[in-house]
């Protein structure tokens, strides 16, 4: 068959299984499947052995995630490890990243916290975009890590400044308490789905429970992540949380019922829809 042919079939099949974006993902499992570049697709006049292939597109309609059959995300400059124990990084995150980033880059050696850290996606990023940073990624999840500790090896690997990995809750009153008070950023991209909303198949069967569900109002997590990053951070430090887009006001209104933040601000992601809340810890004579 001509890869056309293929992948009008493949890209009809997703469609009609209610995956969002049939014609990319089939375009995606065809190139990952062959080897080549998902541009080179256009170049080939025939699929002489398709049963790779196939065998991809029959898990994609039974909507496994795309990240887990080609098994990698793309998030900013970096190339993700992801499958199953792990929650795929969005591109709606990526900003979060950016925004640390911005608030550090005149910092030579910035200490940044990322708390539940899943695959790595914020805390490699800042490392590899702020060599001088010191990152520690928390991760509690003993499945996740796995994949923490193996994107955050494969960075090193390939130069960038390395990430420390640590087992550990975020809302743990005793986690990392050698960094109290020295903290330069603390960030965190925590469950926030409240208990009745309702996801994609790929998110619901395929995500971590662990990185997705947040009690009633989807903010419980969020609420000890809060007392970790107070103290964690020095004065003046900074704190960004990415939240559900119904929780453009809620979390806000948290972090200034909590007391002891100032600058409290919420941000959209590109899709114009609130995204995430950063706050500054009070400075000690203010
Ligand atoms: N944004 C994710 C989703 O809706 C949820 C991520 C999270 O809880 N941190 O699929």
């Amino acid at each position: 068959m001509t890869p056309r042919e293929l992948l009008q079939q493949a890209a009809r099949r997703l469609a009609e299984a209610g995956v969002e974006s049939p014609r990319v993902d089939a375009e995606l499992l065809l190139a990952h499947a062959l080897g080549v570049p998902r541009a080179r697709l256009v170049t080939l006049d025939d699929v002489p052995d398709s049963t790779r292939f196939s065998h991809l597109l029959d898990q994609r309609v039974a909507r496994v995630p795309l990240q887990h059959l080609t098994g990698s995300a793309a998030f900013r400059h970096l190339e993700l490890a992801v499958g199953p124990g792990v929650f795929v990084p969005r591109p709606e995150t990526e900003q979060i990243a950016g925004w640390v980033l911005e608030q550090v880059a005149g910092l030579d050696a910035p200490v940044v916290v990322d708390l539940g850290t899943g695959s790595g996606a914020i805390a490699l990023s800042v490392a590899h975009e702020h060599p001088g940073a010191r990152v520690t990624a928390v991760e509690r999840d003993p499945d996740a890590i796995a994949w923490t500790r193996h994107n955050a090896d494969a960075r090193a690997a390939a130069g960038d400044t390395p990430v420390t990995v640590l087992a550990g809750d975020m809302t743990d009153r005793g986690l990392l308490t050698d960094l109290d008070g020295r903290v330069d950023v603390v960030v965190s991209n925590p469950p926030y789905v409240p208990d009745d909303a309702r996801l994609p198949r790929e998110v619901a069967d395929h995500d971590p429970p662990l990185a997705l569900w947040g009690g009633p109002d989807g903010l419980d997590v969020v609420r000890g992540l809060l007392h970790t990053a107070a103290r964690l951070l020095r004065p003046g430090g900074l704190l960004a949380v990415e939240h559900a887009d119904v929780q453009g006001g809620s979390l806000p209104a948290l972090v200034r019922a909590h007391g002891g933040w100032v600058d409290v601000a919420d941000h959209p992601d590109l899709a114009g829809r609130p995204r995430f809340t950063t706050a500054q810890l009070q400075k000690r004579d203010t």
